[in-house]
């Protein structure tokens, strides 16, 4: 039985580009006689509102789509990302952090890079010593939890995963982050949070855009550190403007709601994101 969901942040409107995502992911588990599960990625308090999350549903109902209820919404589990961070803690894999965005850019060499989310850590904190950290923890510095991704990767050898339509890929250290598993904010992140998710809602086929391609393998290394089930995934191309633009979601793009204003129907918004050229 094949299981997809679709996981927008309510940190916005519904955008074209997102509008695609979650179409995609509900065609693809209609053909496959499968299920659709939605879930809501609202870790990050300070930029989710319930607001948006309400206009959300309400934007995906009005383009005909229906998904099973109830609906996850990840701030009410946050007590199952401390219980898998706990045990990657146990298994010595975590390392804390206290680096500043500006430390990691100016480490890294790049001004602009670590703010754009595109520069790998440079790995500063990664070789503090023990007492170090602990001095650092003590005297009251606020730290995340990064992953030291090569002695993870040498817990559990050689990985792979699949993409139904891009084949087989090797997990290996080069397209490794140390990425954040507990930001300094919130105590959790993105990747822990839609990983474990995905299993504790039997996922069995991620589909999302290709610009989350890097994020896969972490994926992939956290599934075997927790033991937790292995989907497939199917990373789809991104929507793109007439000039061949991406349509971002933090760029100018256009909200479903706008288009709704103006005189749009779910059919004619479905018809410029054609699915069937997908799954020809
Ligand atoms: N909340 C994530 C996003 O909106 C979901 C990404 C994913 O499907 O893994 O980008």
């Amino acid at each position: 039985m094949i299981v997809t969901r679709f996981a927008p942040s309510p940190t916005g409107r519904l955008h074209l580009g997102s509008a695609y995502s979650a179409l995609f992911a509900h065609e693809a588990a209609r053909r496959a006689g499968g299920r659709f599960l939605l879930r809501i990625e609202n870790i990050d308090a300070a930029r989710c509102r319930p607001a948006h999350e309400q206009a959300l549903l309400a934007d995906l109902a009005w383009l005909g789509l229906s998904w099973e209820t109830p609906v996850r919404r990840q701030s009410e589990h946050m007590a199952d990302y401390r219980a898998a961070l706990g045990k990657l803690q146990t298994a010595g894999v975590l390392y804390p952090c206290f680096c500043t965005r500006a430390d990691i850019a100016q480490a890294a060499g790049a001004p602009h890079a670590a703010d754009e989310g595109e520069a790998f850590y440079p790995g500063t904190c990664r070789g503090l010593s023990r007492e170090e950290a602990a001095g650092r923890i003590a005297a009251g510095r606020a730290y995340a939890l990064r992953l030291d991704a090569a002695k993870a990767l040498a817990a559990t050898g050689d990985l792979v995963w699949r993409d139904r339509q891009r084949g087989v890929f090797a997990v290996g250290r080069a397209v490794l982050d140390d990425v954040v598993l507990a930001r300094k904010d919130i105590g959790t992140s993105y990747h822990l949070a839609v990983t474990l998710d995905d299993h504790l809602q039997g996922v069995t086929l991620v589909t999302r855009g290709e610009d989350l391609l890097p994020a896969t393998p972490i994926h992939r290394l956290l599934q075997a550190l927790l033991g937790l089930d292995v989907p497939e995934w199917r990373h789809h191309r991104l929507i793109r403007d007439e000039t061949g633009q991406r349509l971002a979601k933090r760029r100018e793009s256009p909200a479903i709601a706008d288009l709704r204003a103006a005189g749009e129907t779910p059919a004619t918004i479905r018809a410029r994101l054609p699915l069937d050229a997908d799954f020809a």
